[in-house]
């Protein structure tokens, strides 16, 4: 299907997954821990400037926002995790928001899960790659900033997710990223097509 990603718009914050809208039509979900670069992912697939704030202090964002893309599709911009700073209650309280939403939205076809290229996989991340497992859930991983990269750098990424990502269904698929030298933002939108 084609997406007309330009035309996204803002939908709503939300603190509570009580407050979603309807659980009906096609959610696409963004993760990713804090500062990996998942505002930017969404400003670049979109092509909306300034659709989802970048964040100058990381962890800011704490709520759940949604977009519409159409009246049948929406991006959902999960809160960044990973955030040093941030109290074990409120940490908690993420997670299991993160979980719960990840593992029970009927409307979820995929999930997004961006991380910085150059520290990939840490603990949160095999905590959620676990969840969309045990969910069936489509999980593409948006390797970002990869304009920092080497190409022996991007070589030995790829190698140590080939030999980390334990995932027998093939629900779990990666591919390199830079919003800044526009590196793979087709084949990140190709990819939310396949799922909607
Ligand atoms: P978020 O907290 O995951 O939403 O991360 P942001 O999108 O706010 O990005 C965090 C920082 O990484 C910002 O300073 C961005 O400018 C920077 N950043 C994001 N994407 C890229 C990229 O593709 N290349 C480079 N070099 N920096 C990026």
């Amino acid at each position: 299907m084609l997406v007309p990603f330009q035309k996204t718009t803002f939908i709503m914050s939300v603190a509570k997954l009580i407050q979603l809208p309807d659980d009906e039509g096609c959610e696409i979900a963004f993760a990713g821990r804090s500062n990996a670069g998942k505002s930017t992912a969404l400003n670049a697939i979109t092509g909306v400037k300034n659709l989802a704030r970048t964040s100058k202090t990381p962890g800011r964002t704490q709520t759940i926002n949604l977009f519409k893309i159409t009246d049948e599709i929406r991006l959902v911009d999960l809160p960044g995790y990973g955030y040093a700073q941030v109290p074990l209650a409120m940490k908690k309280e993420w997670d299991k928001l993160l979980s719960q939403y990840l593992q029970n939205r009927e409307s979820l076809r995929g999930l997004c899960l961006v991380m910085d290229s150059r520290h990939p996989l840490k603990d949160f991340d095999i905590h959620i790659l676990d969840w969309a497992v045990s969910a069936n859930l489509p999980t593409h991983i948006l390797l970002s900033k990869a304009d920092k990269l080497t190409k022996l750098e991007k070589i030995k990424l790829e190698q140590f997710l080939k030999n980390n990502i334990i995932d027998p269904s093939g629900l779990i698929t990666y591919q390199l990223f830079s919003a800044l030298k526009n590196i793979g933002i087709v084949e990140a939108r190709k990819k939310i097509c396949e799922w909607v």
